[in-house]
């Protein structure tokens, strides 16, 4: 049974609703254009590179190394205050795509440029999972 979960859930939309219900599968993907094969994060609804509409999800390694990083020490919302310290990764994935998520399961100290993170699944809600990095290999 879930913790009970107060920080924000996400409001899904047309263009991200393909990732969330993934995410429910613990199955990392991406947005895909059909028509050039131009990896998107975030979702959009119109390929930025041949404009074509043609978009899917796709399954991706979920590894990837960690670009950039902040560690969290203050956040001045209530329901985030609980959580500090946390890091914020920016991770380019094996992809070439970068998504920014939290990094998990890692001492503060630990926390490096390059560091191989693979994508994990946190079921927050019986609805919903948020996905995380963590540090592997
Ligand atoms: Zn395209």
């Amino acid at each position: 049974m879930t913790e009970p979960y107060y920080k924000p859930l996400p409001r899904p939309n047309s263009e991200d609703a393909g990732f969330w219900e993934a995410m429910k599968r613990h199955e990392p993907v991406c947005q895909r254009c059909s028509q050039c094969g131009t990896w998107l994060w975030h979702p959009l609804v119109q390929c930025p590179q041949c404009l074509s509409f043609d978009l899917g999800y796709e399954k991706i390694s979920g590894l990837g190394k960690v670009f950039s990083y902040s560690i969290v020490l203050y956040n001045p919302s209530p329901v985030w205050s609980d959580a500090v310290p946390y890091v914020v990764a920016t991770v380019t994935m094996e992809e070439g795509i970068r998504m920014k998520l939290h990094l998990v399961n890692c001492d503060l100290k630990d926390v490096k440029v390059d560091m191989p993170v693979k994508m994990t699944f946190k079921d927050v809600t019986p609805e919903w999972t948020l996905p995380q990095f963590e540090p592997c290999g």
